[in-house]
């Protein structure tokens, strides 16, 4: 069997559902293949504001405040070489988003695909996707499973959103490890926490103990159920040392603020684990496809930005294949301008976070650097709000993807005449 869409996108977790969804918004027929059956698990629960703009966009922001996820209102970190704890909030720098929310990702992925569809996309769900279709080195397509059956989805542009799968981009590129920050995280949920106190309610808390360091994420408010997730060097599991349950224990009993809250609390859930996420897609663009979200690259949860990139690397990216299909003229500087700033993106987060990990650095360090990085010296001059800046996520996206020429075109807005 064959179809034809202007677009294919593999993979419907927020890359893909956002990238299909503001395609859809602007006129392309848009075809998502999503392997599992939504709702279904992910990690990733907790989410900054720079990426709030693009759901105001798309339309879905009244949808998501309706769920009554919990609302997050910044960081409570012990870091650095003062174990002291500190708070930053997303409201001390200007800006139209004081909160994000912390959520069980279940509700939001399908909250974000079922939007996608509302929007005009056709979803197939377990519908795996086995390999591009390439005619001349050019990707025409992509041939997936569903039911039984296989069949192959034609369009001028492939999306490779498939998360950490990298469906496409594995067989089209190659990845560059990030070797610094090899880390394995292990993580399990508990219910009847405690809070953490006034001032702090709504944090996110990250706290550092000798050998890794831990999320707190509540995600659920009624059963005050908390994530709570250790990262640790991969490097930290030698064969016959401490297995990775020890490790999580000990680090639990020398913390002093996720103890508390975890205090009379009881585990509701099984460990779950993952390792060596920190990497990136040596090329994100190629003849016919690009990346977007994890598929394109994705470093280190400590800042719980892999959504935000996501979602903002693929308003980028919906920017560009609406460049493409519309102004094919403009087509190779659309991608070129998509790639650098994917490139950019996430070189400046990994800066950041390999600066972050050194622990003979303490807060004024971390703000510092912050306000040091190119962008942010301008607008944030003071070094803690340009720390503020980092961890919301606001990167200056439309510099970052701005595409030389297009810019001056009003035809690259508004809907395709049919
Ligand atoms: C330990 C850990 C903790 C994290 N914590 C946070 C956090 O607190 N906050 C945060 O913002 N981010 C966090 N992240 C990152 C976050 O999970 C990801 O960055 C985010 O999910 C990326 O979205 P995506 O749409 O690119 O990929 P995904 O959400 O992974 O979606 C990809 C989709 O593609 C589908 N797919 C895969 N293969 C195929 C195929 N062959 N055919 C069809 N479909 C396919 C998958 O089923 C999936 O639904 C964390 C990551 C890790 C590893």
């Amino acid at each position: 069997m064959a179809v034809e869409f202007d677009v294919v996108v593999v993979g419907g977790g927020p890359a893909g559902a956002t990238t299909a969804g503001l395609l859809a918004q602007r006129g392309h027929r848009v075809l998502v293949l999503e392997r599992e059956l939504f709702p279904r698990y992910h990690i990733g629960e907790s989410l900054i504001t720079g990426m709030l703009s693009v759901f105001d966009e798309l339309g879905v922001t009244e949808r998501l405040e309706r769920v009554g996820f919990p609302r997050k209102n910044g960081l409570s970190i012990v870091w650095g070489k003062n174990r002291d704890l500190w708070n930053v909030n997303f409201a001390e720098i200007d800006g139209p988003y004081d909160y994000s929310f912390h959520v069980r990702r279940a509700e939001f992925d399908e909250i974000l695909l079922d939007h996608a569809r509302e929007l005009g996309v056709t979803v197939v769900e377990e519908a795996t996707v086995k390999e591009p279709l390439l005619e001349n080195g050019r990707v025409t397509g992509v041939r997936y499973e569903a039911g039984g059956e296989t069949t192959e989805a034609r369009a001028p542009l492939v999306v490779d959103a498939s998360g950490q799968s990298r469906v496409l981009s594995r067989k089209l590129t190659t990845i560059e490890w990030a070797e610094d920050l090899r880390n394995l995280a292990y993580w399990t949920y508990f219910e009847d926490t405690a809070d953490l106190p006034d001032g702090q309610l709504g944090n996110i808390l990250v706290e550092r103990v000798s050998h890794g360091w831990f999320w707190a994420i509540p995600v659920e408010t009624e059963t005050r159920r908390l994530s709570v997730g250790y990262v640790t060097p991969t490097a930290s599991l030698v064969s016959g040392g401490p297995s990775i349950d020890e490790l999580y224990e000990a680090g639990v009993a020398e913390s002093k603020q996720l103890k508390r809250l975890l205090l009379g609390a009881k585990r509701v859930a099984e460990f779950r684990s993952t390792r060596d996420w920190s990497y990136r897609s040596a090329a994100v663009t190629g003849p016919g496809w690009l990346s977007t979200g994890d598929a394109s690259g994705f470093i280190d949860p400590l800042f719980s930005g892999g959504v935000c990139l996501a979602v903002l690397g693929a308003d980028a990216a919906a920017k560009a294949v609406d460049t493409v299909l519309r102004r094919p003229d403009l087509a190779d500087r659309a991608l070129a301008a998509y790639a650098a700033g994917v490139h950019n993106m996430v070189s400046s987060f990994l800066d950041y976070v390999r600066f972050f990990y050194d622990p003979t650095r303490d807060r004024e360090d971390y703000f510092e650097q912050a306000r040091s990085m190119a962008d942010f010296n301008e607008r944030y001059p003071n070094a803690r709000e340009a720390f503020v800046a980092v961890i919301s996520g606001r990167l200056a996206m439309s510099e970052l993807f701005r595409i030389p020429g297009a810019e001056e075109e009003p035809a690259l807005t508004g809907t395709v005449e049919p």
